[in-house]
């Protein structure tokens, strides 16, 4: 594999600054849910470094889960619409207030397929909190309660995203530079 800096075009959101927003986050949701039965639920793989440092900036008692989901057709940097649930909850989530916890929406079709399987198990309430927000992409409208970070229109990497499947442990958010990265791996 090669080093991230051979193709990255720029760091967009530096880890100090990811750091602080969570904090803010984490400082809202702690109000907004008290006294409620919190439930976080992390969706696969990428939300996963948002999700660790986001709980740690929650101070009320709360639970996470965890699910996964793949697109039917496309794959890859695009996604087709249609989801299917390829690793479960443990949990049943009707007695819960349940948070969402995504890396990035960018069409919204992943996030309306999931908020729409979950609904049907009738939780007490369902909302999202998503780090990303690529919404001049949207072509599904999404109820996001929370937002960390709107972003342009360009591929991200980092903090729990990733580059074909590597790269997710970089504590920052960069933009691919998609020339260089294509040309190292042809
Ligand atoms: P949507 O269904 O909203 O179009 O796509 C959401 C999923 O696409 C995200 O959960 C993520 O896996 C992937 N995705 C969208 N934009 C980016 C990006 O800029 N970088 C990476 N690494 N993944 C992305």
């Amino acid at each position: 594999m090669w080093d991230y800096r051979e193709f990255l075009g720029e760091v967009l959101i530096d880890s100090d600054t990811l750091q602080r927003r969570i904090q803010e986050l984490g400082e809202q949701i702690s109000k907004d849910y008290e006294g409620k039965k919190l439930l976080l639920v992390c969706i696969l793989r990428g939300g996963v470094m948002f999700l660790t440092d986001l709980m740690r900036s929650i101070r009320i008692p709360h639970a996470i889960e965890f699910m996964a989901v793949s697109s039917y057709g496309v794959g890859g940097r695009h996604s087709s619409g249609q989801v299917r649930i390829t690793f479960d909850l443990n949990t049943d989530i009707s007695e819960w207030d349940v948070i969402l916890v995504e890396d990035i929406i960018d069409s919204g079709h992943t996030l309306h397929s999931v908020l729409e399987l979950l609904s049907i198990r009738q939780p007490k309430s369902l909302s999202v909190c998503a780090l990303l927000d690529k919404s001049e992409r949207r072509e599904v409208e999404i109820p996001l309660k929370y937002i960390g970070f709107e972003i342009p229109n360009k591929f991200v990497f980092g903090y729990g995203l990733d580059i074909d499947d590597f790269y997710r442990n970089l504590p920052f958010i960069g933009v691919v530079n998609l020339e260089k990265y294509n040309a190292l791996i042809h």
